[in-house]
């Protein structure tokens, strides 16, 4: 079945000539027809544009000039990412009918280096969430339990590479989007660096936060997207110009000797018994492939979630500013001036929790309160850095739960701020811009996918991914699949 094969095997018989990009393509559409009724991954499904570039993949191998390890490769995006020619809703009513010029860089870039775009993937309106429940459209499913969330905001790309609905996607993660739903739905999620990955094109959240990164079946398939999608991009200044190395190779050199440290504070109370027990033997695991694992301490872990629930939706409060019926997006009907349009339009077309962020970030830069709120935020966020920073003193990665439980029911949690504390353990990361995998590491005994989270220093995604790699090859858990036909 082509459908369950990782990009490096997929792409391998496209070379030996034992399967065309168009045969993997539509064996892609099958199986979204056959099962995405149920996951609900998708919001749009591309198909005519898949089957045209699988077509023109399938040329390039014949003449034996493939583009890339992705030529041929289906792939699917979050619905945050502008597709030229291509609806992109931000799982939101105010951009249901959006079709964007032009594309994000990262969508260029897969496109260039020949992957084939199934189509568009669900989330949390603007990414604001944690179980796709906020899309306006409708919530994905987990492909582990149907009647359990995959997490969010990037729902329908961790769905969508768990259930084998695509070889891989691409997801945001501002506070956690891209590692909570790995986490939840047994797949590899990656968080780059802050300014690792061009921004250009990903509709803004937070935008010191914000970072794309893959989702894939394994750490090798995720460190061939990133290699795709990484480097310096003129149409965004943050996207640094670092050296971006070849990720794939720097997987082999397993972790001996590598300092790994097991940071006290995210070992929590609250901690689902289950998953601390399955974090505890991951770290047995690095250990018995000679790491070496110290206890290290990042005290301000606490301040991290109250800290990002200022900064978060005071930049999102900007950025969702433009959704005022003028340019783009919808228009509500019967104001009768100006200021009366934008209001109709604005209550029309965000989500309760688009608007509770509206809200909280406009309260915290307010005349009279930016200083005691957003100020505040910000020098927290700079202790937050400094933890990470002493820590990375002594060790090169950090091991911890990517989150503090597992993947909940569909109307579960109904009070923000419980859906808000899925993300302590990783929001702290996209404070300090650090890269973060979560990668599978075990179920609890009803059969819900776990997650390691490896975080490492500025750029060193290297790293990460070597380390994250030798723990994959010593365990079996990513080879489990969800009970879907
Ligand atoms: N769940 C967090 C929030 O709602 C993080 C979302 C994200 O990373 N996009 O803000």
């Amino acid at each position: 079945m082509l459908t369950r094969l990782t990009i490096e095997e997929l792409g391998a018989r496209f070379r030996r000539g034992e399967a065309t990009p168009s045969q993997a393509a539509a064996a892609y559409l099958e199986r979204i027809g056959a099962l995405d009724g149920r996951v609900k991954a998708y919001l749009t499904v591309t198909r005519e544009t898949a089957l045209g570039q699988a077509a023109e993949a399938d040329a390039r191998f014949a003449a034996g000039r493939p583009l890339s390890p992705l030529d041929g490769v289906p792939v699917a995006v979050k619905d945050l990412l502008c597709t030229r020619g291509i609806r992109t809703t931000c799982g939101s009513r105010i951009l249901e009918t959006f079709v964007p010029p032009y594309d994000a860089t990262v969508v260029a870039r897969l496109r260039a280096a020949g992957a084939v775009l199934l189509g568009k993937l669900n989330l949390d309106e603007f990414a604001m969430g944690s179980s796709t429940e906020h899309s306006a459209f409708f919530p994905t499913r987990n492909p582990w339990d149907l009647d359990r969330v995959p997490g969010g905001s990037s729902g329908g790309s961790a769905a969508a590479a768990a259930a084998d609905l695509a070889a891989a996607t691409l997801g945001s993660d501002t506070g956690g989007s891209i590692r909570q739903p790995a986490a939840f739905c047994g797949t590899v999620g990656l968080k780059p660096t802050y300014g690792r990955v061009s921004r250009y094109g990903l509709v803004a959240f937070a935008s010191s936060l914000d970072q794309i990164g893959p989702f894939a079946k394994t750490v090798a398939d995720a460190a061939l997207v990133l290699g795709v999608i990484a480097g310096a991009d003129p149409r965004d200044s943050t996207a640094v110009d670092v050296a971006v190395p070849d990720y794939r190779a720097a997987l082999s050199g397993g972790v001996e000797g590598l300092r790994v440290g097991i940071p006290a504070e995210y070992f929590i109370e609250g901690l689902d018994p289950e998953v601390e027990a399955a974090v505890q033997a991951a770290v047995a695991v690095l250990r018995g492939l000679g790491a070496r694992t110290e206890g290290v301490s990042l005290p301000h872990t606490r301040y991290g979630l109250p800290a990002y629930y200022l900064i978060a939706p005071a930049e999102a409060s900007s950025n969702l500013a433009r959704y005022d019926g003028v340019k783009y997006g919808l228009r509500a009907p019967g104001g009768r001036h100006l200021v009366e349009m934008y209001g109709r339009t604005r209550a029309a077309g965000f989500g309760a929790e688009v608007k509770r962020r509206i809200m909280l970030g406009a309260y915290a830069l307010s005349a009279g309160y930016y200083d005691a709120y957003y100020g505040k935020a910000q020098r927290v966020r700079t202790l937050v850095r400094r933890d990470f920073q002493q820590a990375f003193e002594r060790v090169d990665v950090l091991a911890a739960p990517t989150t503090p439980g597992v993947a909940f029911r569909l109307g579960e949690k109904t009070d923000p701020l419980q859906m808000y504390l899925n993300d302590i353990l990783t929001i702290p990361v996209n404070l300090a811009g650090l890269p973060g995998v979560s990668v599978p590491a075990g179920f609890t005994q009803a059969g819900l996918p776990i997650g390691l989270q490896l975080i490492g220093r500025p750029y060193d995604e290297a790293t990460v991914l070597r380390a994250a790699h030798a723990y994959e090859r010593a365990t079996t858990w990513h080879q489990r699949k969800p009970p879907l036909p």
